[in-house]
């Protein structure tokens, strides 16, 4: 049984070995891709549940590695965000995504995900005014997207920091929402424009009653609140018409559309007659 433990040791101690490896790998990589530019921004769109039009899109930043290949959002954002590489990724997927979105209709907003480093420093509502102000984008089409881990880590100049962004008149919007530990006491301490319910209450939401009454109540809430509501990872008709039925506003997911590059999205907005 010892000699047991020990091979179980050696097995754990390797794999978080390899697991190092790939870190500082993707660490080392993601510096090169930042400083020869080799990150791109895909877009997604978010449709209007009735009207079925797309009113928003929300930016998510790709890297696709010559011989790693593909690495998550999910995977390599983690890692900016300890190493602080986030900070010149962050402003780098604000401005492109402002300039690009500059030149699409009036009526459809750019989303762009926050985190919690850009969120903390001095820097973020300079960033904002000049990514507005370079890119020409009306302010009220600029919606930001904060995590509830977001508002946890920092604590310090989270209400001064979202009321001065807010006064700039662009949008707020809380996403995961339901997924985090206090969502509803956030609610209470600040103000957002809109809820994103997490896809992990949309996925089961025709088959699991707990899944639906939570969603019943999340866009209860969002009305009686004045924000409005979106949900993700919309992949069904049949969650689409539900979402509806019940008062969602805005559809998000791979049935309205994957997330796509520049090109294939405003092909898409003409395709849709949104462009
Ligand atoms: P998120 O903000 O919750 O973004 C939604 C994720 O769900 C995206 O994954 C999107 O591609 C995926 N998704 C959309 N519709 C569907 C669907 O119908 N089914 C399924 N299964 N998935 C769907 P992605 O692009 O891999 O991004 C993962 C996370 O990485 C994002 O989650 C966000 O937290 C982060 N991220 C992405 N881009 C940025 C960025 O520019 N800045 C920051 N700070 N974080 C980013
Ligand atoms: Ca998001
Ligand atoms: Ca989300
Ligand atoms: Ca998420």
């Amino acid at each position: 049984a010892k000699a047991d433990g020990r091979n179980r040791y050696r097995f754990f101690d390797s794999t978080l070995d390899a697991a190092a490896r790939r870190r500082s790998l993707i660490e080392r990589e993601l510096a090169l891709a930042i400083a020869e530019g080799k990150l791109d921004i895909n877009y997604q769109p978010l449709v209007d549940a009735q009207t079925r039009r797309v009113v928003c899109a929300e930016a998510l930043v790709r890297w696709n590695h010559p011989t790693l290949g593909a690495i998550s959002p999910g995977e390599f954002i983690p890692i900016a965000e300890e190493t602080g590489q986030i900070g010149a990724i962050g402003s780098w997927v604000l401005r492109r995504a402002c300039t690009q979105a500059a030149s699409w209709p009036d009526h459809i907003r750019i989303a762009v995900n926050l985190s919690s480093r850009q969120f903390m420093g001095p820097g973020l509502l300079p960033l904002v005014e000049a990514a507005l102000k370079q890119s020409g984008l009306p302010t009220h089409r600029l919606e930001l997207e904060v995590t509830e881990s977001l508002l946890m880590e920092s604590s310090i100049g989270v209400e001064e920091t979202l009321q001065s962004l807010s006064r700039l008149g662009l949008r707020i919007a809380l996403d995961d929402f339901g997924t985090g530990f206090s969502s509803l006491s956030y609610l209470r301490r600040y103000h957002f424009d809109k809820l994103k319910i997490d896809q992990s209450f949309i996925t089961d939401l025709e088959t699991n009653p707990d899944s639906r009454a939570i969603v019943e109540a999340v866009i209860r809430l969002a009305r009686d609140l004045r924000m409005s509501v979106a949900a993700e990872g919309v992949e069904t008709k049949g969650q689409f018409d539900l979402l509806r039925q019940l008062g969602c506003g805005e559809i998000q997911g791979y049935l309205v559309g994957r997330p796509m590059q520049i090109d294939g999205f405003e092909a898409y907005l003409q395709e849709n007659g949104d462009a």
